[in-house]
């Protein structure tokens, strides 16, 4: 610690993100990114804004990228909030609408930047304990003092909760806003922006990372009601006029415009899915009923941070949570079919030699 530093830095524990190796041959499965490349459009829209134009500042408003996200989900474009990766809007949102000394409440087995961000804003929370098989207890988030966050599908569990239970919380916490953050929805049931209408207490939070392959571009966005986004409008204009670039908003604006290659890669992404599944529990591992692009699995009688360390050193990265509850599960992000093939065949040899936990 440095006597220069203020308190809010003082405070900090920062997020932790996945290994991003350079290395072109590993097999990357660790930070549940999209195998497979972006719409062919978002290229030809990054080409064209390049022509000329960088020299001028974005709209700070974002009115194309905002009205691309409305008109896929039918809402208008005063219900669309757009910022640099969802973890911005998380960040803007936990400014917009928590209260220092009045505690939100979230999963203790979820997205570790949500205690990242608490501390930061100096926002108390509590730990809602998830059931035995990992899903959500939805009464435990009934009557929260200063609001309820959690993903759906839930983080690194990769557990949906289904839209009822989410209303159950919306109705349960009236005066308190609910934030479900949809990063992997896209691969799951249905998605809460349908209940956006119904509950002006719901925001949603959704990214282009996933499910649209762009990561590397930072856009995330928020759906609400009006009045929640003109939250999220006066927390950035007073941070950062210009959060999402003349680049993003071009290439993530042809992202949503192409549904026809969105579908047929999260469709493609779902089977894959769906074979690894059957395949993991095939080789002895305990998989949860994944609805996310990421799966979630132990194996009966091996450890896994010895299967991490092997794996590893074979050229594929997964993840490995050091957490009690947790610390026997390996996250492993759904690539291509080939990739899920490396993967298999090198998770057979390090079964085949007998080191048992
Ligand atoms: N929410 C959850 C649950 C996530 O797993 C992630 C990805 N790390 C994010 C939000 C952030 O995604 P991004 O900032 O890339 O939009």
């Amino acid at each position: 610690m440095n006597r220069l530093w203020s308190e809010m830095v003082k405070r900090t524990e920062p997020y932790v993100p996945g290994e991003q190796l350079n290395d072109p041959d590993i097999i990357k499965l660790n930070t549940n990114e999209n195998p497979y490349p972006p719409s062919p459009r978002v290229k030809e829209a990054i080409v064209e804004e390049l022509e000329g134009k960088l020299r001028l500042y974005p709209s700070p408003t974002a009115d194309e990228l905002r009205q691309a996200i409305a008109e896929t989900y039918d809402l208008s474009t005063d219900g669309v909030f757009v910022g640099n990766g969802s973890d911005e809007v998380l960040a803007f949102s936990f400014m917009a609408f928590f209260h220092p000394g009045k505690p939100i409440r979230f999963p203790n087995i979820t997205y570790s930047f949500y205690p990242v961000y608490a501390k930061l804003f100096n926002i108390p929370y509590e730990l809602v304990r998830v059931n035995e098989d990992f899903t959500l207890p939805a009464e435990s988030f009934f009557g929260s003092e200063g609001g309820v966050i959690l993903p759906n599908p839930n983080a690194p569990t990769s557990l949906y909760m289904d839209l009822s239970s989410i209303e159950s919380i919306l109705l349960n916490n009236p005066d308190r806003i609910v934030i479900i953050d949809e990063a992997y929805i896209d691969f799951a049931t249905a998605s809460a922006v349908e209940l956006v209408r119904s509950y002006d207490n719901l925001l949603v939070i959704q990214t282009t990372s996933k499910s649209r392959s762009l990561a590397g571009m930072r856009v995330g966005y928020a759906i609400g009601h009006p009045d929640l986004i003109e939250a999220l409008v006066r927390i950035k204009d007073s941070f950062n006029s210009y959060t999402v670039d003349r680049l993003a908003i071009a290439g993530a604006t042809a992202a949503f415009k192409d549904r026809k290659y969105f579908n047929s890669t999260v469709l493609k992404i779902k089977e894959t899915r769906n074979r690894l599944i059957e395949a993991l529990k095939e080789m002895g591992f305990h998989v949860l009923p994944s609805q996310a692009n990421f799966v979630f699995a132990k194996h009966a009688e091996r450890a896994a941070a010895e299967m991490y360390k092997q794996l590893k050193e074979a050229g594929i990265l997964v993840r490995h949570f050091n957490q009690p509850e947790i610390g026997n599960y390996l996250r492993i992000s759904v690539g291509t079919d080939e990739q899920m093939d490396s993967l298999l065949r090198k998770l057979e040899q390090v079964l085949a030699v007998d080191i048992r936990i």
